[in-house]
């Protein structure tokens, strides 16, 4: 028997899910080896027997709470996808707003008619097997992740910093040109895409390690004057509800 896919959402663009439809020729080879069962975003039918369950979208309404509940009770393998369900992702810039101001500027006259809650990741709410991250996650590492899991084999994130993407690609370090980049304490996956394309590193992926930070706290310091807690204030975008239990 296939074994039985579902992809879910929470408070989030929905972004992760897209790209799964927009794997296009792969998703067929995937339909081959698998069953998707439930996914609001792709067909009508919902199925509550689900083996490998994909989740994007921060856990950001007491509704949310609840989803994410029924997803681990009726998921046997829960995976996280994208930098919202991994990191808590842009939702989390509202938990350092105002809830009157972030709750009227979004629903104007109507606030009172959405509840919220600070945001967080999946993993702050229930226990979550693997996580994809990314804004939105990397196509090619959710068809390693399957495919691998399929093969009863483990799929494991680089364990080093964009840096040393970015440096294989051959390009100029962006704090040569004084822009800061979150590149060294970054995690790797993504093929230092930004920085490619001249961007600075904005940290979707999340933080690589904790030794990283330090590191580059050191290294920016000296290399650059460059001060650990302007690097930190850049991380908020993505990574504020990291940042709360970093060192
Ligand atoms: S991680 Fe980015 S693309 Fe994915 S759901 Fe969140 S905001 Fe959208
Ligand atoms: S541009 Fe950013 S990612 Fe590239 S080497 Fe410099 S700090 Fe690292
Ligand atoms: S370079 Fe940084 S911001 Fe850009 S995709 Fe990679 S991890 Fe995300």
């Amino acid at each position: 028997m296939k074994p039985k896919i579902g992809i879910f959402s929470l408070t989030s663009c929905e972004g992760c899910s897209l790209a799964i439809l927009e794997l296009e020729n792969e998703l067929l080879d995937i339909l081959g080896a698998v069953e998707i069962v439930n996914f609001r975003e792709g067909m009508t039918e919902r199925s509550w027997d689900i083996d490998i369950g994909f989740v994007d979208g921060a856990v950001s309404t007491p509704e949310d709470e609840k989803e994410a509940r029924l997803f681990r009770e009726h998921c046997k393998v829960l995976v996280a996808i994208g930098a919202c369900a991994c990191l808590g992702g842009l939702n989390t810039l509202k938990n350092y707003q105002n809830e009157a101001d972030y709750r009227s500027y979004v629903y104007g006259n109507r606030a009172g008619w959405f509840p919220t809650i600070p945001a967080r990741p999946l993993s702050a709410v229930v226990k979550v097997d693997f996580e994809l991250p990314g804004c939105p996650m990397i196509k090619e590492e959710f068809l390693e992740f399957v495919k691998l899991t399929l093969a009863g084999r483990t799929f494991r994130l680089p364990e080093y910093a964009v840096c040393v993407e970015c440096k294989r690609k051959g390009n100029l370090c962006l704090y040569e040109k004084g822009v800061i980049c979150l590149g060294p304490v970054t995690r790797a996956g993504c093929d230092a895409i930004c920085p490619s394309f001249g961007s600075k590193c904005e940290g979707c992926r999340g933080i690589v390690t904790e030794e990283a930070v330090r590191a580059a706290g050191v290294n920016l310091r000296e290399q650059y004057n460059v001060s650990l807690d302007d690097v930190m204030a850049d991380l908020r975008l993505f990574g504020a509800y990291q940042e709360a239990k970093l060192p």
